[in-house]
């Protein structure tokens, strides 16, 4: 995938497809992301741009690994992934969400939440399949839907006084009769996003109406601040037989290098996932995996630290964006946050974080460039920039401190 979006700074950035590529496959090029990755590379700017975080997840998940390698974890592991893992998933799902998927039939580990929803569109969807998706979406769907040869229906998140929301007749106008999948992202990248009881019942109502599958893409589940709750939209009544849930390890445990995913649901929808999987990287962190999860068995005061200790710098960031003079909505959930700079006088972002290394030596990116161009979203998030805070304090003090250059 293409991007660098939430990936390693040093990842480098694929190459356009040029003539020789497929024609599905032409409009996703380099992007804006990656240019911005590179321009703070260029000036020594602080990268608020890419939601990775700078420190490593916990010690005992790390020592797991180390452990399970040397005790020689390193050929393929099964393909549905270790018993251990399928197992922990599924008292993950019930601990938290009163779920209880079957470990051995309803839960297949992946290489990261990526591969899971590549593997769901490729697996679900036939050529000409609508999908539905709340744009706002992250970079890798557009791509994804496009490779499977389906539609992409796009669904505005409109940003509101404070914060998104999705825009519900949008919603309803997105489904027809060729409506086959919903993917959804809640807590959401880039807005921060957590949606509502109300917004999943909507959603849950139309996908039963129109007989579609829902792919929730729920990698910030744990990362939720005070005030705000994450539901799945598979407890939603009548909902899990036709919901496949995707998480990762990689944002719970700040380990996004690691690539270990796992998505459940009803044993027929996982079997067409793997279908899919199975020759796509096959298997994948055989070390890593028996780590994964015994951290899934953390007890809950990690989980809540981990939430509790990121919305502190959530808070940090965001305070300093608004004494920069940035309009600023607080993020229920993620990495990120996404501020207004029409109050500074700029109406469009992506121009802005051109701009923004010279002026402040900050980076981040343009939340239009999670939009397709000319449509409702892009519209309505021409002049937003998301910043991640999942780095260090000093780190965001320092990008705090430079972001007052603005006000001059
Ligand atoms: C980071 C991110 C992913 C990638 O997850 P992996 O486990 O690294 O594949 C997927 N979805 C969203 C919304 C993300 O922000």
């Amino acid at each position: 995938m293409s991007t660098g979006l939430d990936r390693g700074a040093s990842t480098p950035v694929a190459a356009p497809p040029g003539p020789a590529g497929v024609r599905r496959m032409r409009r996703f090029g380099p992007t804006v992301f990656a240019e911005m990755s590179a321009l703070a590379q260029r000036t020594g700017a602080v990268n608020l741009g890419q939601g990775f975080p700078d420190t490593d997840g916990p010690g005992s998940l790390l020592e797991d690994a180390v452990a399970a390698l040397r005790s020689g974890a390193n050929q393929y592991p099964p393909g549905l992934g270790v018993p251990e893992l399928r197992e922990a998933v599924s008292r993950h799902q019930e601990r938290w969400y009163g779920l209880r998927p079957d470990p051995d039939t309803e839960v297949l580990v992946t290489a990261g939440a990526s591969e899971a929803t590549a593997a769901a569109l490729l697996g679900l969807c036939e050529a000409g399949d609508e999908v539905v998706v709340l744009e706002p979406a992250y970079d890798a769907y557009p791509a994804l839907i496009a490779l499977a040869g389906a539609v992409q229906r796009s669904v505005p998140l409109l940003p509101t006084a404070d914060g998104f929301a999705l825009d519900r007749a949008a919603l309803e106008a997105a489904f027809s009769d060729r409506t086959r999948l919903v993917l959804l992202n809640t807590p959401h990248n880039p807005t921060g996003t957590v949606l509502s009881d109300d917004e999943l019942t909507l959603v849950a109502r139309l996908a039963a109406r129109h007989d579609a599958v829902v792919v929730t893409d729920e990698v910030y589940e744990h990362l939720v601040f005070t005030g705000h709750r994450h539901r799945p939209i598979a407890t939603l009544p009548g909902m899990a037989e036709r919901t496949l849930t995707v998480s990762s390890a990689g944002k719970t445990f700040s380990v996004t290098g690691w690539k270990v995913g796992w998505v459940s649901g009803p044993a027929p929808l996982v079997a067409a996932v793997r279908a899919v999987k199975q020759f796509l990287t096959y298997v994948n962190g055989a070390p890593f995996q028996p780590a994964v999860a015994k951290a899934l068995d953390l007890p809950g005061a990690f989980f809540t630290e981990q939430a509790g200790d990121l919305q502190r710098r959530r808070d940090l960031l965001s305070e300093g964006l608004r004494s920069a003079g940035f309009g600023v909505r607080t993020p229920a959930g993620t990495y990120f946050v996404v501020a207004d700079p029409a109050p500074l006088g700029f109406d469009d972002g992506t121009e802005l974080c051109r701009r923004l290394p010279e002026l402040a030596g900050v980076v981040g990116v343009p939340v239009s460039a999670f939009c397709e161009p000319g449509g409702a979203a892009a519209g309505a998030s021409a002049a937003l920039v998301r910043f991640t805070f999942c780095k260090s304090d000093a780190v965001l003090l320092e990008a705090c401190d430079r972001l007052q250059a603005l006000r001059r």
